[in-house]
This record gives structure tokens, sequence and C-alpha cells, in this order.
């Protein structure tokens, strides 16, 4: 079930400010509020998608396409696409999502490390 009330579905509506990176018909991409790199943005579909899981199974062609191409507009926009960049994407609570609205992570602009902390 989509909540109506997660910061993500609130900033869709305007009801909380975001600093816009890229906006197009199917999408919205800002830059996170707790910055985890120098370039940490967020792309996330306009339409209501609790997950990855969840936009697979429902999302448009389309839209996938629209929202893989705007993660890589972002990370040009942003001055990363050349050097690199890491995308990740959280789906449940094991990967720890915390917001319940599917979102591309888009991280860079200085050496990332491992892939994942152990343990
Ligand atoms: P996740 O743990 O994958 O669900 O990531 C949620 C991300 O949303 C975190 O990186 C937060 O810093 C970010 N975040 C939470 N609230 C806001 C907000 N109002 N504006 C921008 N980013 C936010």
């Amino acid at each position: 079930m989509y909540d109506d009330n997660n910061i993500f579905a609130k900033i869709l509506r305007g009801e909380i400010p975001n600093t816009t990176v890229l906006e197009d018909d199917s999408t919205l991409a800002f830059d996170d509020i707790s910055p985890q790199a120098p370039v940490h943005a967020l792309v996330i579909p306009k339409n209501k998608y609790v997950s990855l899981n969840d936009f697979a199974e429902k999302a448009s062609d389309a839209e996938i396409a629209n929202l893989v191409r705007a993660a890589v507009k972002v990370a040009d926009k942003k001055g990363v696409k050349e050097d690199g960049y890491r995308l990740l994407v959280n789906i449940g609570p094991n990967s720890h999502q915390e917001v319940p609205h599917l979102h591309f992570h888009v991280l860079g602009g200085r050496k990332l490390g491992p892939m994942l902390v152990k343990g």
C-alpha cells in the first residue's frame, strides 16, 4: 500500500521544498537533504510506486526508460558522469529503505569506497 504522507509524496505535491536538479513529465530529481557524498541526488518517478518491485510490476516501459535516463542525466548535470558515480536503490526492510516511494540515489564526486559495509 502506498503511503500518501511519505516525504517524497509531499515534495511531489509541493508541500515541502526541494532543490530540483531536473524534472520531466514522469520524473523529478533533487538533492538529498543529508548528502553522503559531494554529489548526492535522488531521482524519483512522479507516480506512486512504493519500491522498485512495485515499479517493475506496474510502471509503463516509458516511465521505466525515463527514470533510468534521468539518473544518467543527473550524473551528467552534476559533473560526475565521466569520472564515475554510484546508482543505488534500497528496496524493502533488509536494504534499510526509509522512504516508501521509489528513489534512485546518484552518488559521486569522490572515491566512494567499497560497495557495502561488512557485517
Ligand atoms: P533510503 O534510505 O534509501 O530510503 O533513502 C532516503 C533518503 O531520503 C535519505 O538519503 C535521506 O537523506 C533523504 N531525504 C529524506 N528527506 C528528504 C527531503 N526532505 N529532501 C531530500 N532528501 C530527503
